[in-house]
């Protein structure tokens, strides 16, 4: 949702190029809290569109009128999605350009638009995408989670045999897993990931680009306990780290070195634990001399 106490003072208003749209469907990202995130082109794209298919026309009005755009709004969401979305297919068909936005970030993730998308590439329109925020790609780049792989799981169910179920499942994803969850249910949640992934290392992101945005990272247990005692207000990312990410301890340098030191010697041991656990190599050594002399 829209923050309107970050960008207090601030106006967005800016001198429109006035653009022409081919007709199609106009998948357009709007910020997640801070209205400075919206990108030039959604605001042009807006005022152009002959219409903006909005989750919420109350909460697009806001953006609409931060931005001076003055293009008709009509609602597209899950309850009166399977009805209009016929006639938004014909108004396409003769000639019309029609925007579609959620109440915040990106369209179809864990918002409505899939179908709607789906049919007007199945009736041969074009479907042109205007990105920008979106949630989980906010948090990851900048939790300090590892970024090369990661899954989007969206929101886990609220009953909890589904929800350990679908974790369960997921507990062999090699890369980061990313969670929308609710501030009442992220304490239960992150215990019933910790039962699923185990000790693992986690980020929770709330409240991004807004004024309280946080990040808080630690093991799911302990995250979870700590979220169920003080359920947090506002909106959440959860970052699950893959296992082998999980910060090195002083149990896995000596685990390590114990099985090394059966078959190298002090030197080689700690090499190899340097280079396999990424620590320092004077620290691995002399971990590995002093239990060397303790045997
Ligand atoms: N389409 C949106 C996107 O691109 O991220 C997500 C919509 S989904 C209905 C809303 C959920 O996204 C929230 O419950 C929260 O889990 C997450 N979210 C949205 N904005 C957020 C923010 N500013 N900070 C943290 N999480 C956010």
């Amino acid at each position: 949702m829209i923050d309107a106490a970050a960008t207090e003072g601030q106006s967005f208003l800016m001198e429109p190029r006035s653009i022409i749209l081919k007709s199609g469907l106009y998948v357009t990202a709007t910020p997640i809290g801070n209205l400075g995130d919206m990108t030039y082109r959604a605001v042009e794209t807006m005022k152009a569109a002959d219409l903006i298919l909005c989750e919420d026309t109350r909460q697009t009005a806001k953006l609409c009128s931060a931005y001076g755009i003055e293009t008709p709004r009509s609602p597209y969401h899950d309850h009166n999605a399977a009805r209009v979305r016929p006639g938004i297919i014909t108004k396409m068909q003769d000639g019309a350009a029609i925007c579609l936005v959620s109440d915040a970030g990106t369209p179809l993730i864990s918002d409505p638009g899939y179908k709607l998308v789906r049919e007007a590439r199945d009736a041969g329109l074009d479907v042109f995408p205007v990105p920008g925020a979106n949630a989980a790609i906010t948090a990851l780049c900048a939790a300090g989670a590892p970024s090369d792989q990661f899954f989007f799981a969206g929101f886990p169910p609220s009953k909890s045999g589904a929800r350990e179920q679908v974790f369960n499942s997921l507990s062999t994803v090699p890369g980061v897993i990313a969670f929308y969850e609710t501030g009442p249910r992220l304490g239960d949640s992150l215990i019933a990931m910790a039962k699923a992934f185990g000790d693992r290392q986690a980020v929770v992101a709330r409240e991004l680009t807004k004024l309280h945005e946080e990040f808080r990272e630690g093991i799911l247990m302990e995250l979870g306990q700590s979220y169920k005692d003080q359920p947090p207000k506002g909106e959440i990312v959860i970052l699950v780290f893959p296992a082998e990410n999980r910060p090195v301890d002083d149990k896995d340098i000596n685990d390590y070195l114990q099985n090394a030191l059966e078959e190298m010697s002090v030197k080689d041991a700690a090499a190899a634990a340097a280079q396999e656990l990424g620590i320092a190599k004077k620290t691995a050594y002399q971990r590995a001399l002093a239990i060397k002399e303790r045997r």
